[in-house]
């Protein structure tokens, strides 16, 4: 490894803040879409509902459940992401590929602070 791919004390602190910030952000967002999936549920339970719709009011509604829930999907990957990036921070493994062992590269960390490997094995994972 060569000093050019060692991150400094401030890059480390810089990319550990954001990864802070994002996992408060997606903790935020996975927490509101918790509350409505609760709302939902507490009105179906009580029997008052959505009053039935029109088929079109009820498509609309199907679909924007699969938005969120799409949404909610991404959110959750990418906290657990997120969450893994600040144990590798923690433990000293940050910034090396977790698959080859080779520095991510600064460049795409600033770019993609939780990337656990290499563009290359990145790639390859994708691929799988
Ligand atoms: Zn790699």
């Amino acid at each position: 490894m060569t000093t050019f791919d060692v991150l400094t004390d401030a890059q480390r602190a810089d990319l550990r803040a954001r990864l802070e910030e994002r996992k408060e952000q997606l903790l935020q967002e996975l927490g509101a879409v918790q509350q409505r999936t609760l709302d939902a549920a507490a009105a179906t339970a009580r029997g008052d509902a959505e009053p039935a719709g029109s088929p079109r009011d009820q498509a609309n509604q199907m679909a924007r459940t699969m938005v969120y829930e799409a949404e909610a999907g991404r959110d959750h990957a990418e906290l657990v992401a997120v969450r893994a990036a600040l144990e590798r921070l923690g433990d000293g493994s940050y910034g090396e590929c977790t698959d080859c062992g080779q520095p991510v590269g600064l460049a795409r960390l600033q770019a993609q602070p939780q990337a656990a490997r290499c563009i290359v094995c990145q790639t390859l994972a994708e691929q799988r």
